[in-house]
């Protein structure tokens, strides 16, 4: 992900812009692995292999974030990495 996304992104829950962002792995100037953070309603939306996944919470895969979170706990927030 391009970081000039974040100039389009919106939190799908509450259209909340900008959305924080936190890298994790980066390449050639694109984000690999990050998490988009939206202090409005303190959900993230993890960025996977460039992609960011904005999906509102009856669309969104349980195991991805757990692995997700699992995988990046070293370089995510705790606010992001402690949440239930
Ligand atoms: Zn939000």
């Amino acid at each position: 992900m391009k970081h000039a996304m974040l100039d389009i992104l919106v939190c799908p829950m509450d259209r909340h812009s900008p959305l924080e962002i936190h890298v994790c792995s980066e390449s050639g100037g694109e984000v690999v692995e990050g998490a988009l953070y939206c202090t409005e309603c303190s959900r993230f939306y993890p960025i996977i292999e460039k992609i960011p996944i904005l999906l509102p919470d009856d669309l969104r895969d349980a195991r991805l974030d757990a692995d997700f979170v699992a995988r990046n706990r070293g370089t995510l927030p705790s606010k992001i990495t402690d949440k239930p």
